[in-house]
Formats: structure tokens, C-alpha cells, sequence
């Protein structure tokens, strides 16, 4: 039988393993045993609905079995399989993307424990205690059965063999002592013993091993020199309860973290842990967790929303979507239920009202965490915040708005006075007496809104300012209208409900300047007008009607053709200098005064971030008048 080589990216993986100088070599156990165990969950799946395989949930088992003189370590599950195809998919490849980025990790934090299970190469990982792995597997639905063997590097061969009963064997054959390391120990039964315990004891199926113990020989009890034997016991090592099934005061936070961080390839700890057990209408316990930051795939569509389902221990689902809403998609953790028929396919599933009855449960619960985190722990809100908090605006957004009423209460913006992030309900709290709206302001980021002139009226009013930085933070506004019964208002509207303190220029001069200025600009402005709110700066943009600007830019860029246009509304601060003489050059010399004109509109285009429809104009222009 050729030998076929591994796909390079395997190949280069293989070769660390080989020569790792990992320190925990010992979590392969660990990974073996939690591939048995998900092949496990897959075939008790299946016997649900399939009598024919004759086997119930209490037939299934890990077995461990450790042979020191011929340095053998066997695990052994009687789960789903492996067919040919399986055995060249699963154990041939690796996702390349996985172990490049494995790679990089490993050489980084060569003592990280968890790197391994994170990448999803855990079965390579026995290479780095074992010189050669035999695979005997038998798939359901299959007649044939499968060796898979490999020595390492040097590639691997599959044939067919003979296996009585379904499921997969993983031989080891454990590597010699060197001087610095030391193999035996994974040949040892209690070594074995302790690993189990440590790190798979909430495994729902038994692992079991043959465990050699001494007794003193029945005839010699009542002797003075009593003689010692070797017999073997079959033990469970593990207590199997998982670790949501356990009361919450038997758990420490540390068991609670490590879970999380092994069961759902997490680099950190969470940021909170919601553990909750109902019995009632419906009976469930679940185990929910907050991330502390957004997975590098959150915003795409790689990232899977749900929560993992069973029942009564069972594995009904990876990923339950129905359990979390989409506001709160960044939650992590597991149901279990005992009220969910068994059978149970993915469509039903959809519909099942126990199942309805627990989201709408869940969701509270993540809102009531939520809340009380940022009522008394407000730098970890801060920390979801920045996680989140844009998926909580979306959250607001979606739907038409349906969920803003519960969403509203949690969101955050920068403000301008405090320089940090403020919820609506402090902004409300601490407007001034004679302020009408709340107003916000959008930008780039917070250094460009703080110069915006179009807010100057209202800082020197002492007026807090939201800053809108993110896409969604104007459509969210849009969205909620009103906090308190107060109305939003755009630092960019031509409108903020204030009156100036200015004394007005004469009305009449300056009703003749504002019609020469918009006969000069024609289309381009909707309208030009005195303004109220500029203090030092000359001109300023405002939108009028129902579309701002950051929506045409949002728009455009979504949609180049979208003709989606903001009504631009020149302002101009009649007791500028410039604007005074541009007045005065009306009379003198109306060319210039024309130009004039085109450059403060051209600058108040750059202002408000919009695009000069022609810059090369625009510099002849400022040059002509130099
Ligand atoms: P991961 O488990 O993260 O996918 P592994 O390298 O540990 O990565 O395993 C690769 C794949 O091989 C598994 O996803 C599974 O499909 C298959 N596999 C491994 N061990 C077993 C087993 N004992 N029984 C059935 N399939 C297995």
C-alpha cells in the first residue's frame, strides 16, 4: 500500500508536533477524548430515531487502556466512525488558515495550554507523544472498516481491515524516553487517572479504564506475613455531571472560565457568567456567557449566532438560533432541557413553544445583567461597550425599531463635556433648564466633530453634544426620535432651537448679501441664511429636510448611484470679516465678490466632510484671489 503524503500545510503542522517543545504535551488526551466524545454525541443522535442500531444512550463509553511493555496507549469510543473519505478529510488535511495561525501562536506562547483545542488540530497533537498512530475505525452505515496509519512526516496509509462493532480505536505507540522528557508517565494509570479528572471530568459519557490494584490474597488475611496480588477493576475516571448541572455553589469561577474558554475556543476569560436553573411551566438550567471582546469574526458571516442545545444530556444542537435574539447574538453558552421531545428535527425545533418560552426567559436575563453591569460595574460595561455596543445599535435599528424600547436604556454615545461614553438617560439628567433637544453631532471621529464650527453655538451655550462616530450611531438616532420626550437634533440642522445671543446684523443689508450669494451658487445650495450658531468660523453647511449628510455619504458609498442628496443650506456669520468683505466688495467689485462666494461655499463643503465637485476649480480659485 503507497504511502500518501500529508497536504503541506499538514505536513508543516505535523512537523511541530513532532518537535514540540510545547509543556503540555499532555492535553492530547484531552483532545482525543473530546473528539470520542463529540463521536459519541453524533451516533446517540442517531439511535434516537434509528432502533434498528439497537443502542441506547447508556451503551456508549470511552474506553482507556495502557499497555507499559509494549508502550501502547489505546482510546476507544463506540461513537459514529470514520469511512475512507472521512479518514483522508479529517486526518489528511487541515484547514490552512488554521494552522498558519496555529503556527504563528504556538511559536508566540509556547506554554499557552489552550492554543491546541483553539485551532481545531487536536488529533495531530498525539503526535507529539507518540512515534507512530493507527487508526482503526468503523463508520455507521458502513460494511467496511478503516486503518489509518502514520509514523509522522513521512505521510500515512489507509486499507481496510476488520472491526467488530462501530466506532474508533486510536492506538498510540508512545514514544521512548529522551533525556529531557518523559514518556512513561503517559503509560502510567494514575498519571492517566489525573489527567481524566483534570481535564475531560465533565464528559457525558463514562471513560473507562482497566486499573491494576493490589489486595492482600484472601488466603493469607489472617496470617502474620500477609501476601499482596494484582487484580484489575474497572473504574469510570470521570463524575460525567456537566458543569451546568452542578449547583452554582459547588463551582468556582475559575471552572466556570476554563469551560468557556475550552468549550468554545475562547483566548480570554468572559466578561460575565449567567448561570440560571428554572423549573416551573418549563424545567431547564442554562449556562450563558458575555464575551469580553468581539471575535475576529463577529461582523461577518462566519460567525454563528446560538446557544448549544439538549436535552437530558443529549447534544441536540451545535448552535440553537432560536434561543438568542439577534440583538444579543454575541452570547455564549448551553441549555438543557428535559422538556424538549427527543426527536425533536431542526424545523420543529423553530416552532417548539418550551423552546420560545426559554428565549424569551434568556433574553431577560442577559438584558437584567446587562443592566445591573452598568449601574455598578461601569468600567466592565464600558468593556462590553466597546465590544458590542454597535451590535446593540444595530439591535435598535433592525426590525423597524421593534426592540428599541428594550435596547434604548443600554446604549452609549461620547459626549463632549464628559469625554467619555454617556448613556441617554444621563444626558436628560443633566440638560440645562431652557435646552429643547438632545443634540449630537456627526463625524469622522471625536477630534474632527470638536471642530466642527456648526457646533460652536452650542459649546459656547455649554450645551453636551453626542458624537456620533460609528455608521449606525445617526441611523439609531433616527431610529429612537426621542428620549424622555425629548427630540434629537442634529448639531448640522439648520434649525437648534436656540436663539442668538448676536444682535442682528441689519436685516435689510443682509438680506440683499444672502440673495446675491445663493443667485451666485444657483442649484448648488437649497438655500443661504444668517446664521445663528457660528461664532468665529465664516460659513458652515447645514441640511435641511430629512436627509443629512452623513446619510448621502453612507448612501453614496453603499450605492454610488443612490442620487441620495442632502439639502445643503448655506449659513453665513454676517459678523465675520470675510463675509463683511465680501459685502462690501458687492458693491466695489462683484467678481470678487463672486469668488468669495464659491470659496467659503467650497470651504463649508470641506467642512461637513463632503466631496469638492471640482478641487482643481477650487484652488485656481483661492490662487486668482492671493
Ligand atoms: P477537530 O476535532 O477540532 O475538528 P481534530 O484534528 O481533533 O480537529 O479532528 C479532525 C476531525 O476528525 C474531527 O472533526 C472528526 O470529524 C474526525 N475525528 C477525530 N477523531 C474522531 C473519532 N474518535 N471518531 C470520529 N471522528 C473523529
Amino acid at each position: 500500500m503507497a504511502k500518501k503524503q500529508f497536504k503541506s500545510e499538514s505536513k508543516r503542522l505535523l512537523d511541530l508536533m513532532i518537535n514540540s517543545i510545547y509543556t503540555h504535551k499532555e492535553i492530547f488526551l484531552r483532545e482525543l477524548i473530546s473528539n470520542a466524545s463529540d463521536a459519541i454525541d453524533k451516533l446517540c443522535f442517531i439511535a434516537l430515531t434509528d432502533d434498528k442500531l439497537g443502542m441506547t444512550r447508556s451503551d456508549f463509553k470511552i474506553e482507556l487502556h495502557a499497555d507499559k511493555d509494549s508502550r501502547i496507549l489505546t482510546i476507544e469510543d463506540n461513537g459514529i466512525g470514520m469511512d475512507r473519505d472521512d479518514l483522508e478529510n479529517n486526518l489528511g488535511t487541515i484547514a490552512s488558515s488554521g494552522s498558519y495561525k496555529f503556527k504563528q501562536e504556538m511559536e508566540e506562547k509556547p506554554d499557552d495550554i489552550d492554543i491546541i483545542g483553539q485551532f481545531g488540530v487536536g488529533f495531530y497533537s498525539a503526535f507529539m507523544v507518540a512515534k507512530k498512530i493507527t487508526v482503526i475505525t468503523k463508520k455507521y452505515g458502513c460494511d467496511t472498516a478503516y486503518c489509518w496509519e502514520s509514523s509522522g512526516a513521512d505521510g500515512y496509509t489507509i486499507t481496510e481491515t476488520e472491526k467488530d462493532g462501530l466506532g474508533t480505536k486510536i492506538i498510540l505507540e508512545i514514544k521512548d524516553n529522551t533525556d529531557e522528557e518523559n514518556y512513561d508517565e503517559f503509560l502510567e494509570q494514575y498519571r492517566l487517572q489525573g489527567l481524566v479528572k483534570r481535564y475531560s471530568d465533565y464528559i457525558r459519557y463514562p471513560i473507562v479504564m482497566d486499573m491494576t490494584k493490589s489486595r492482600v490474597k484472601e488466603e493469607t488475611k489472617d496470617s502474620e506475613h500477609p501476601e499482596y496480588e494484582d487484580y484489575t477493576e474497572r473504574e469510570t475516571l470521570n463524575s460525567m455531571v456537566p458543569i451546568w448541572q452542578r449547583p452554582k455553589k459547588d463551582v468556582t469561577q475559575d471552572e466556570y472560565d476554563k469551560f468557556y474558554q475550552e468549550k468554545f475556543f475562547a483566548m480570554e476569560k468572559p466578561l460575565r457568567t449567567i448561570v440560571t436553573s428554572v423549573e416551573g411551566v418549563v424545567t431547564y438550567k442554562a449556562l450563558l456567557y458575555i464575551p469580553t471582546s468581539t471575535p475576529y469574526d463577529y461582523y461577518t458571516k462566519e460567525y454563528k449566532k446560538g446557544l448549544q442545545l439538549y436535552s437530558s444530556g443529549v447534544l441536540i444542537t451545535d448552535n440553537c438560533e432560536e434561543l438568542v435574539p439577534e440583538h444579543f447574538r454575541f452570547v455564549k453558552g448551553i441549555v438543557d432541557t428535559a422538556d424538549l421531545s427527543l426527536n425533536i428535527s431542526r424545523e420543529m425545533l423553530q416552532h417548539d413553544r418550551h423552546l420560545l418560552t426559554i428565549a424569551k426567559n434568556l433574553e431577560k436575563k442577559v438584558k437584567n445583567e446587562l443592566t445591573s453591569m452598568l449601574k455598578n460595574k461601569r468600567e466592565d460595561y464600558e468593556t462590553f461597550f466597546k465590544a458590542f455596543g454597535r451590535q446593540l445599535k444595530y439591535g435598535c435599528v433592525a426590525d423597524y425599531g421593534m426592540h428599541k424600547d428594550e435596547l434604548v436604556d443600554l446604549l452609549m454615545f461620547y459626549s463632549s463635556t464628559e469625554k467619555k461614553p454617556v448613556t441617554l438617560a444621563e444626558y436628560v439628567d443633566r440638560m440645562k433648564e431652557e435646552q429643547k433637544f438632545i443634540y449630537f453631532a456627526t463625524g469622522e471621529n471625536a477630534a474632527a466633530i470638536d471642530a466642527l464650527p456648526q457646533t460652536e453655538l452650542l459649546r459656547s451655550k455649554g450645551y453636551e453634544i453626542l458624537y456620533c462616530t460609528e455608521d449606525v450611531d445617526e441611523f439609531t438616532i433616527q431610529t429612537l426620535m426621542s428620549y424622555k420626550e425629548k427630540n434629537f437634533c442634529s448639531a448640522m440642522n439648520d434649525d437648534l432651537g436656540i436663539d442668538s445671543d448676536e444682535a442682528p446684523a441689519d436685516e435689510k443689508e443682509s438680506t440683499a448679501l444672502l440673495t446675491f450669494v445663493k443667485e451666485t451658487l444657483g442649484d448648488k445650495v437649497a438655500e443661504v441664511t444668517a446664521s445663528k450658531k457660528l461664532v468665529s468660523h465664516p460659513v458652515c453647511l447645514t441640511a435641511k429636510g430629512g436627509i443629512s449628510f452623513e446619510m448621502e455619504k453612507y448612501f453614496n458609498a453603499v450605492q454610488p448611484d443612490s442620487g441620495m442628496k442632502a439639502q445643503r443650506v448655506l449659513e453665513l456669520n454676517m459678523n465675520h470679516s470675510a463675509v463683511k468683505t465680501m459685502e462690501s466688495l458687492v458693491q466695489t467689485d462683484i467678481d470678487k465678490a463672486k469668488k468669495y462666494a464659491e470659496v467659503l461655499y467650497c470651504q463649508a463643503l470641506l467642512i461637513a466632510g463632503l466631496p469638492l465637485e471640482n478641487p482643481s476649480e477650487y484652488t485656481d480659485l483661492v490662487c486668482s484671489l492671493m
